[in-house]
């Protein structure tokens, strides 16, 4: 059941848009605009009723207050005015309310725009996920990869940790559709992507799908040298889902991989060492395929084989 906050410093109102909704939906109240907002960044809502005159912080402060921050940014919130208060409508609905219901309360009303907002949010959040998800894969897609590379980087700044980017690519794969068939060809990039997702599953781990038979990954927190054992592990990964395929050097299709481990620092920027990690994979190419090839802050190296 979906969830509801109605935030109202009368306990009679409250309650009284409380019968309207209970059946639908599971429903929580705050009296005061402060706990209101407490209560609204657990992120657990899926709709949001604010009164709009509280003593206290007011309808308007704690709606600008959801407005800025991330975790209820999103969620909508219909502003609950009486019928004489036509200027507060209409500045809550610039302020990003998405509706509004006046008092004395209808209930059909108050109903159909509840479930209409709230099926609409969900609509939003169904295509904001599609927009974010690579297809094929079901790994993050190229555009939110280009957003999370930026996030992760100044998450590293900020807790002073390493960060950790890898690049992968699929090896002789023109050469596996030239065999087998462009959609054979799909069928292997989806299977080498669950192979990556299932090896890198930490909560701070991040892989997406970065064009074609290419994939990337940030990882935080570890040293070059555990990151380096780890792809080895990821890498092997691959080669033991034994699918055929027929280049000189492997019987099965597998990955070459290479990467960089940095402490950043304010002023680095991430594509400088996205640049190296794409280094490293060409030498990871040049070496012979199937293999890792990883470079520390200070420029060691590390490569399999
Ligand atoms: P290397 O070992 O040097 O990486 O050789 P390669 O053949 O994998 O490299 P190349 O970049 O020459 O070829 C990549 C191929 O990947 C060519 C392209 O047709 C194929 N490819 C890219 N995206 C897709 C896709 O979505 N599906 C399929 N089936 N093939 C794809
Ligand atoms: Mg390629
Ligand atoms: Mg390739």
């Amino acid at each position: 059941m979906e969830k509801i906050l109605i935030i109202d410093d009368s306990i009679v109102q409250a309650n009284v848009l409380r019968s309207i909704l209970n059946e639908e939906y599971e429903v929580s109240t705050s009296h005061t605009a402060e706990e209101g907002l407490r209560n609204a960044t657990s992120g657990q809502y899926s709709l949001i009723l604010l009164d709009v005159i509280m003593p206290g912080m007011d309808g308007f402060t704690l709606l600008k207050e959801l407005q800025e921050s991330a975790v209820t940014r999103r969620t909508p919130v219909i502003l609950i005015t009486s019928l004489t208060d036509v200027e507060h409508e209409v500045q809550g609905l610039i302020m990003g309310a998405v509706d509004y219901i006046t008092k004395p309360f209808s209930p059909p009303v108050v109903q159909a725009r509840v479930n209409t907002h709230i099926k609409l949010a969900r609509y939003r959040a169904q295509i904001e996920k599609e927009a974010m998800v690579d297809e094929l894969t079901g790994l993050a897609n190229r555009r939110q990869y280009d957003k999370q590379c930026i996030q992760k980087w100044n998450d590293a700044i900020r807790l002073n940790a390493p960060l950790s980017i890898c690049m992968f690519d699929i090896d002789r794969f023109k050469l596996y559709n030239d065999t087998y068939g462009h959609p054979a060809g799909d069928k292997v990039i989806a299977a080498v992507a669950g192979a990556l997702a299932a090896n890198l599953r930490r909560g701070t781990d991040f892989v997406a799908r970065y064009g074609g038979e290419e994939f990337v990954a940030i990882l935080m927190g570890s040293d070059p040298k555990t990151s380096f054992d780890h792809l080895r592990k990821v890498r092997q990964a691959v080669e033991d889902l034994h699918i055929p395929h027929t280049p000189p050097d492997s019987e099965w299709v597998t990955v070459s991989v290479g990467g960089i481990t940095v402490l950043p620092k304010n002023g680095d920027t991430y594509q400088t060492y996205l640049k190296i990690a794409d280094t490293m994979l060409y030498d990871a190419k040049r070496y012979g395929r199937n293999r890792v090839t990883w470079c520390g802050d200070g420029m060691e190296q590390w490569r399999e084989k």
